[in-house]
């Protein structure tokens, strides 16, 4: 997505959520690491993280962009801005505005741990790959192993 798009994207979100028009600058920050979106006090202008988009879809960026429309528009109307403040939480509901940022890791990229146990010491080993339980002896015992969960860590 350009910058322009994203422009545009940010207004329209405004206007057909908040009913009021976003009257800033929106530009992509590569530069942001794990931080979806900013909004900068003193301009009034926005932020975004390009990679919420590319990793995180597109539904998830539009909740991005409603969290920092909220910040935007509550502190332009001089209402409590800040995530503690009750009219930050209940603009953000009522837009459907995303509270925190989604998961910037893909799922491809996420480490599948296995995790193996022995049948007959219990001892339990993980690992990324599975393996051939008929040739994997534990080390303690040589006891033969079985797969006993898929654990999904980052
Ligand atoms: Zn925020
Ligand atoms: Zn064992």
């Amino acid at each position: 997505m350009e910058t322009e798009n994203l422009q545009q994207l940010v207004e329209e979100v405004s206007l057909q959520h908040f009913d009021r028009p976003f009257n800033h600058k929106a530009t992509f920050n590569k530069r942001l690491k794990t931080t979806g979106g900013r909004y900068h006090l003193q301009t009034h202008d926005l932020d975004f993280n390009p990679k919420v988009l590319e990793k995180a879809g597109e539904t998830a960026f539009i909740g991005v962009i409603k969290h920092e429309l909220c910040h935007y528009h509550l502190h332009l109307s001089g209402h409590g801005y800040q995530h503690k403040d009750k009219a930050f939480k209940q603009l953000l509901q009522k837009v459907g505005g995303l509270r925190y940022t989604p998961s910037l890791i893909e799922k491809s990229e996420q480490k599948r741990l296995l995790k193996y146990q022995c049948l007959r010491c219990g001892a339990v080993a993980k690992r990324q790959r599975r393996f051939n339980t008929e040739r994997f002896v534990c080390a303690k015992c040589k006891g033969k192993f079985q797969l006993i969960e898929k654990i999904d860590s980052q």
